[in-house]
C-alpha cells in the first residue's frame, strides 16, 4: 500500500470563529440556521454538527438522508430547503420533526390541511426564477388557508454577493411588500451568506449561512478558508527553454525551470480547466501551475521555491491561501472546489497551526 496521499485538512477551529464572525453582523433577533447541504459543503456533515452545535440555532440541508444524519447528533431545527416529494416523505419528515420549505403547489397540497403551520417555510419567488410561488399565487393561497396561522415567509437572492447589483433591492422590495400584507405572527427569512455580509438589516429572523463558514465567501478578510487541499510532490525535473510540459503541450517554458509533478489530478476533483500560473504553495511560497492538470497529476513551476524536494506538500488551497484565490483566478466559485473533491482525498480533522 503506498503510503502517499492527497488530503483535505478540516479546522474546525476555523469554522467556529467565522460564525462567530458572521454572527456579530446579525441583527440581535436574528437566528443563524448553518447551512449544511452537501455533506457540508464537502466538510463531512456528522463532524461538522458535533464541532458547531452550540453555536448555531439549527440546520439548512436538502436531501432527507441528510436531514436525518444530523437527527442522530442534534434535537436543533432541521429544515429541509427544497422540501418533499411524497407522502411517505411527509410522514417521515413529520415523525423527525423536521422543518419543510414548500415552494409549489403540489407540496402545499400534501400539508394544507395541517392545524399547525410552523414548521413550514413558504418560499416565494421574487426573481430567482426557480424556486418558490409567484407572489400573487400565494396570496391566493394565503387568503384561503393561512391567514391566521404562524409561519415563515422566505426568499432566496440571486445576487447577494454584489452589492451594486439592481436585483437585490428590486427582490427586497418585493419581499418586503408581500410581507407587510401578512398577519404580524409570521417570520421572515432571505438572507443567505451574501446578503448577511452585505444587508445585515436583511437579516430578519432566520438567516440561512452556508459558505461564510467554510470561508469561501469572496469579500471579507476576517473569514478564513477552513479546508486545506494538500498533495505530495512526487516528482522533480530540470527542462529547457522551449521544452513543453503536459498534454498537448500547453505550457511551454520561457527559461530553463523546474518542474514538480504533484500527485492530484481531476480524478481527485481538481477541475481540468485549472490555468497555467495558478498560485499554490510549496513550503509557504508560492509557486505556479505549469501544464493541463492531468487525471493523477498536476504540474507546477518550483523553479523559484528555495530547497523544493520530493515528498514537499503543494496546497491548493487552505487557510493562508484563500480558496477564493482559486476560484476567482479560474472563474469558478469556492463552492464548486469544495463540493467537487473526491472520497479517494483522505479526509482529516486538525488544525494545522
Ligand atoms: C445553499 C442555500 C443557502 C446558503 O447560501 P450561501 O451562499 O452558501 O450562504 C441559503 N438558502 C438556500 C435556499 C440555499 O439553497
Amino acid at each position: 500500500m503506498t503510503s502517499i496521499k492527497s488530503e483535505i485538512l478540516i479546522d474546525a477551529n476555523i469554522l467556529r470563529k467565522n460564525i462567530k464572525v458572521i454572527k456579530n453582523k446579525l441583527q440581535k433577533k436574528s437566528k443563524f440556521m448553518a447551512v449544511i447541504k452537501s455533506d457540508a459543503y464537502g466538510h463531512n456533515i456528522s463532524r461538522t454538527v458535533e464541532d458547531i452545535d452550540d453555536l448555531v440555532d439549527g440546520y439548512g440541508v436538502v436531501r432527507i438522508e441528510e436531514a436525518l444524519e444530523i437527527r442522530k447528533k442534534s434535537n436543533k431545527k432541521v429544515l429541509l430547503m427544497q422540501g418533499i416529494y411524497s407522502k411517505e416523505e411527509y410522514i417521515l419528515s413529520k415523525n423527525q420533526k423536521l422543518d419543510l420549505v414548500i415552494h409549489n403547489k403540489n407540496q402545499f397540497n400534501l400539508v394544507k390541511d395541517e392545524e399547525n403551520h410552523e414548521m413550514f417555510w413558504y418560499k416565494v419567488n421574487t426573481g430567482m426564477n426557480r424556486l418558490g410561488f409567484e407572489i400573487s399565487d400565494f396570496i391566493k393561497i394565503y387568503e384561503k388557508y393561512l391567514k391566521e396561522k404562524k409561519f415563515t415567509l422566505m426568499s432566496h437572492l440571486a445576487s447577494s454577493n454584489d452589492k451594486e447589483s439592481s436585483s437585490n433591492e428590486s427582490q427586497f422590495k418585493l419581499f418586503n411588500d408581500l410581507s407587510n400584507q401578512l398577519n404580524k405572527n409570521i417570520l421572515k427569512s432571505i438572507a443567505n451568506t451574501g446578503c448577511i455580509m452585505n444587508f445585515p438589516e436583511f437579516s430578519l429572523d432566520w438567516v440561512r449561512c452556508g459558505i461564510g463558514i467554510y470561508g469561501g465567501y469572496l469579500n471579507d478578510d476576517q473569514l478564513k478558508t477552513a479546508m486545506t487541499l494538500r498533495s505530495p510532490i512526487i516528482n522533480i525535473r530540470s527542462i529547457k527553454k522551449g521544452d513543453k510540459v503536459g498534454y498537448n503541450g500547453r505550457a511551454v517554458a520561457k527559461n530553463d525551470m523546474k518542474i514538480a509533478s504533484v500527485y492530484l489530478g481531476y480524478a481527485d476533483g481538481l477541475p481540468v480547466t485549472i490555468k497555467d500560473g495558478t498560485s499554490v504553495m510549496v513550503r509557504d511560497q508560492i509557486a505556479k501551475v505549469f501544464g493541463r492538470v492531468s487525471m493523477d497529476l498536476t504540474t507546477i513551476d518550483v523553479t523559484q521555491i528555495s530547497n523544493c524536494r520530493i515528498g514537499d506538500w503543494c496546497e491548493f488551497f487552505s487557510p493562508k491561501l484563500p480558496i477564493s484565490n482559486i476560484s476567482k483566478s479560474n472563474d469558478l466559485i469556492s463552492y464548486y472546489f469544495m463540493t467537487n473533491i473526491k472520497s479517494r482525498v483522505k479526509k482529516v480533522y486538525k488544525s494545522i497551526d
